[in-house]
């Protein structure tokens, strides 16, 4: 039983439709009366995973949801106000014997032969200009344009009717309705049913919590507990407005910071999805309106819309027979596109621990403390970005430069100023590219490179730079524009 059908209900019901074939009786309940949160337009290329798990053809897709292509995202006045950075989601240059291309690019910078790290990616170079492609199959192997990693950005409203499109043709039952109350068994405190306001009861074994912040089964009747982190991501509101489209769709989010938070622009094939993130502490909702419209490249559609929510995590995301997916699971700000990648490393965990009838504790133990792990990882990545600031010119910017940070976040942070180096845990979501990118973006600069780096002569390691740049460029040279390849491939009617 699915209780929800936002993004998170609609996918849990179409995987669990493709991967349970005739064997699961999926049932989910959702009401148009109180609606979904429809933000939710920009993702991570992980999502091409799961759009492969549910065979579904990229153009049709990418045309059904009105979407286009996202490189990475661009990161505007973050270190300080004039800076500019990109984090892709690509790879930069190329391993060179055992060590990663950025400890070459550290020793070369340092001795002013090395372009910016950026020079050296393909996307950090494709984005701002406009280029983009899937990868191509007629190109030798190991070219940047053989291997080359996107996500979408889309409208949340038409992939949540795709999705329950999908999901109704695989044998999902909708059924339309309020719930009023939650029946608890006697005996251990699971759920056995909910009670629908027209009166239906519906019974269930397995309940998927996916009713958004409030957290209608996991938090309001099971009590599960919400562990808070606004003190260390203090943004607690958003005011989000779409605009008209202004010039060719970016193949990138652009997040610049502003005096309390930030601004997301999502440019889409039929508008252009703005919003300002920001701390109630630092400013008011009027003015963050007001300071959010002053910036739109291009007439408002319609009203802005304030949305009101709490950085953290449930305690507890799978309690006795409840699994909560979504927004009832947790919430972590829209800053890296994390929240449906979220979903769908939740559902893809379900899949792989579903429980049988005993629900045992060891399964349900296993599947909360790999969800912790991974959203505590992807937290630290977000606050990375406040911390590592150099801005000081209001309060809210002087609290993110001042404030604590989790303590595995700053041993990361200061492995890599003191060597270069950065571990990732086999279970967690982002690349050593990204948190490099994000560390040299943010001004972390490593004081030492690895010492085999010196192995190369410095005109090797001038030769090194040269060539991956040069590489680079005539790749990029040789891309379609992003308009051009929408244009081609999957313009929306
Ligand atoms: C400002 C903002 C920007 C965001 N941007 C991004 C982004 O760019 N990328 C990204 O990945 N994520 C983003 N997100 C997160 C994303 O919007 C959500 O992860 C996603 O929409 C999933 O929401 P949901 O399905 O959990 O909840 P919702 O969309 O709130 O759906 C809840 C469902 O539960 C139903 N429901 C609730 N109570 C009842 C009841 N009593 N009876 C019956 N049905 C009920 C509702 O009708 C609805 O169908 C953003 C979030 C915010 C706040």
């Amino acid at each position: 039983m699915i209780v929800g059908g936002g993004t998170a209900g609609w996918m849990a019901a179409a995987a669990l439709a493709k991967v349970f074939p005739g064997t699961l009786s999926i049932r989910l309940i959702e009401s148009e009366q109180i609606g979904t949160i429809g933000v939710g337009e920009a993702t991570v290329p992980h999502l091409k995973l799961f759009n492969q798990l549910l065979q579904i053809d990229e153009a049709e897709f990418v045309r059904a949801v009105k979407g286009t292509f996202k490189l990475g995202i661009e990161f505007v006045d973050w270190a300080q106000v004039g800076d500019r950075y990109f984090h892709g989601f690509g790879t930069i240059g190329h391993d060179f014997g055992l060590l990663p291309f950025h400890q070459y690019w550290l020793k070369a910078h340092r001795l002013g032969k090395a372009a910016e790290l950026g020079a050296y990616s393909l996307h950090t170079v494709a984005g701002p200009r406009g280029k983009f492609m899937v990868s191509a199959e007629d190109v030798p192997k190991g070219s940047p344009l053989a291997d080359i990693a996107y996500a979408y950005h889309f409208d949340a409203g038409l992939y949540a009717k795709y999705l329950r499109r999908y999901a109704e043709q695989r044998g999902v039952r909708r059924t339309e309705g309020k719930v009023v109350d939650v029946r608890l068994r006697g005996e251990d405190g699971f759920v056995e049913s909910v009670v629908l306001e027209s009166g239906e009861r519906i019974d269930g074994d397995l309940f998927l919590d996916c009713s958004g912040f409030r957290g209608l089964l996991i938090e309001q009747t099971l009590h599960a507990g919400y562990e808070d982190w606004s003190h260390w991501l203090p943004c607690d509101r958003a005011v989000a407005v779409a605009c008209e489209n202004f010039g060719p769709p970016t193949p990138f989010v652009r997040c610049t910071a502003r005096e309390a938070g930030w601004t997301w622009r999502i440019p889409l094939q039929h508008r252009t999805g703005n919003g300002y993130v920001y701390s109630s502490a630092h400013i008011g909702d009027d003015e963050a309106a007001a300071r959010l419209l002053g910036q739109l490249d291009a007439p408002a559609m319609g009203e802005p819309r304030v949305l009101r929510f709490a950085a953290g995590q449930r305690r507890k995301v799978w309690d006795r027979n409840v699994v909560a997916i979504g927004l009832s699971a947790g919430f972590l700000e829209p800053l890296e596109s994390t929240s449906i990648y979220l979903i769908q490393s939740g559902i893809a965990r379900l899949v792989n621990l579903f429980p049988d009838t005993g629900f045992s504790p060891a399964v349900i133990d296993r599947y909360n403390a790999q969800t912790a792990f991974e959203i505590e990882r992807i937290r630290d990545f977000i606050i990375l970005h406040y911390c590592a600031t150099e801005r000081g010119d209001t309060p809210f910017w002087r609290y993110c430069r001042a404030m604590e940070i989790p303590a595995p976040l700053a041993e990361t942070i200061r492995l890599f100023r003191d060597s270069g180096r950065f571990y990732r845990n086999a279970e967690e979501m982002f690349a050593v590219t990204s948190w490099v990118e994000v560390m040299i973006g943010q001004g972390i600069l490593p004081r030492a490179w690895h010492p085999a780096v010196d192995q190369l002569s410095d005109a090797e390691l001038q030769r090194l730079m040269d060539d991956v740049q040069r590489v680079i460029a005539a790749c990029v040279e040789a891309m379609p524009t992003h308009q051009q390849f929408i244009a081609r491939c999957c313009a929306a009617a």
